[in-house]
């Protein structure tokens, strides 16, 4: 059996960002990995075109400082998303254009939703993001959801349609599945709703060149020797003073483990001795969003000529949102649509084929007849996905912060824990999850000296 200081399961942003660390400080480390690639929920797919589309986390943006370090520091260019042009707002039936970012609603429900995003954003200041259930009247926000609050906050159902539509956008979960004070902590941690919501100045400001896995392949190749592929671990044994970890029939010893995993799939692995019961809890409480990712791509990014910036939102069908992600050059015109929380869930019980006629529909409302008929379609969603089994990250329900948060990130003797999930600053972005490698690495080097 080899022995190692450290071993990290997952080759995720968080499990190789925490291995990078460690080994710069001479660690003896091995990171195992599923799958045959790293990069974990960020997957950038080639197409015969010649282009590329992002399967999975695709755009970083301002305050996401650390994962703008690293593209830095492996020479990787980013650039702006298309945003020139009118947006499109598509709502009983009709079509309307509009410019900047206020979208055309009625006064009413237009004052009411602006309303709901400042109070947001107001009660978001009071959640503590090292421990969210010592926040104030954490109990009273975590036994309520964010629809529920919704339903309160907002007395037009067009505001809470348009809401809704944000709010899955930024969740991908149903508004009716995720705690209020989860909704909070999340509005904190990314720092606002404009900052989650937007494209400049937001989350979606930028994408990268050459794909989002990019950083995260340059990253592996500087030690592409210490990652073992194929290898889902299975098993962790915590024995004297060390851990065995079985992956694929192989048995490894380490004194240090890190689980750079989604909570749920954490929950999948057997430990020996059991989790503690709070913390077996947590994995059995925090399921993945529900998304899907629809990609058209056409010769030439059509709408931009017709002075649309192919930013749609809707609160009726499948695909709900839509962006531009054309490559940089816009030498291919790609439009992508979301499929969100529980649409995601009916999109899944359509075939290859009624999904296609589903998406394409909808990018013919949104941008006219020329979207009809793309040199391309496909699809993807991360819910059947072994070993991610939904997306984009873990959501807490009602009552999980408060009764078991606090094993969240909590060590259960020599098992560690990152990945997005347990980041305190842009949970359940790729700048969580490099963050959450980052504090990983410093906690086993403390242990460790
Ligand atoms: C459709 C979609 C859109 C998104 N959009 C954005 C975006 O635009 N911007 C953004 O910042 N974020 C986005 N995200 C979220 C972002 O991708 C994730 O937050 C981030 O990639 C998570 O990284 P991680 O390292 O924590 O986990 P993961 O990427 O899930 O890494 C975990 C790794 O562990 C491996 N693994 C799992 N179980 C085992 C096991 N038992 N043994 C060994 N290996 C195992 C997996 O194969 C995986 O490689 C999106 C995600 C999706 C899916």
């Amino acid at each position: 059996m080899n022995t190692y200081d450290v071993v990290v399961i997952g080759a995720g942003y968080a499990g190789l960002t925490a291995t990078r660390h460690l080994l710069k400080a001479n660690k003896n480390v091995l990171l195992l990995e599923a799958r045959d690639r790293v990069g974990g929920r960020v997957f950038t797919q080639n197409l015969d075109s010649g282009t590329y589309v992002d399967l999975g986390g695709a755009w970083i943006g301002p305050t996401q400082d650390h994962i703008y370090a690293l593209a830095r520091e492996f020479g990787v260019e980013t650039f702006p998303t298309y945003d020139t042009g009118k947006s499109t707002q598509y709502f009983r039936d009709k079509i309307k254009r509009y410019g900047g970012l206020i979208p055309p609603l009625p006064i009413g429900a237009l004052l009411s939703l602006d309303a709901a995003i400042k109070r947001m954003n107001k009660l978001a200041k009071s959640i503590n993001l090292a421990a969210p259930w010592q926040s104030p009247n954490a109990n009273y926000w975590d036994a309520m959801t964010l629809a529920s609050w919704m339903h309160q906050q907002m007395s037009f159902q067009t505001a809470r349609d348009f809401f809704k539509v944000a709010a899955e956008a930024i969740w991908a979960a149903d508004p009716a599945d995720i705690s209020m004070l989860h909704a909070l902590f999340y509005v904190k941690s990314a720092g606002s709703l404009e900052l989650l919501m937007n494209i400049k100045g937001g989350a979606q400001e930028e994408r990268i060149v050459g794909g989002a896995q990019t950083i995260a392949n340059k990253m592996a190749a500087t030690f592409a020797d210490k990652i073992c592929f194929n290898s889902p671990v299975k098993t962790i044994l915590q024995e004297g003073d060390g851990v065995k970890i079985i992956a694929k029939e192989k048995e490894y010893g380490a004194k240090k483990v890190i689980v750079a995993i989604p909570p749920t799939l954490a929950g999948r692995i057997d430990y020996q001795p059991i989790m503690p019961a709070n913390r077996d809890s947590l994995t059995q409480r925090m399921p993945m969003g529900s998304v899907w990712k629809t990609y058209a791509i056409y010769d030439k990014p059509f709408w931009r000529d017709a002075g649309l910036n192919a930013l749609a939102a809707t609160p009726s069908g499948y695909i709900t949102v839509t962006f531009d992600n054309s490559p940089k050059d816009g030498s291919k015109g790609i439009l992508m649509g979301f499929v969100l929380g529980n649409q995601a869930k009916a999109f899944s019980e359509l075939s290859a084929a009624q999904r296609r006629q589903e998406a394409l529909a909808a990018f013919t409302t949104f941008f006219g007849k020329k979207a009809q008929n793309p040199v391309q379609y496909l699809d993807h969603s991360w819910a059947t996905e072994e070993w991610s089994r939904g997306c984009y990250a873990g959501v807490m329900p009602p009552g999980v912060w408060t009764s078991v948060g606090k094993t969240l990130r909590a060590p259960v003797g020599h098992i560690h824990w990152a990945g997005t999930e347990t980041a305190e600053v842009w949970n359940g972005y790729i700048e969580g999850a490099v963050r959450s490698g980052e504090r990983v690495a410093k906690e086993i080097l403390e242990c460790l000296a």
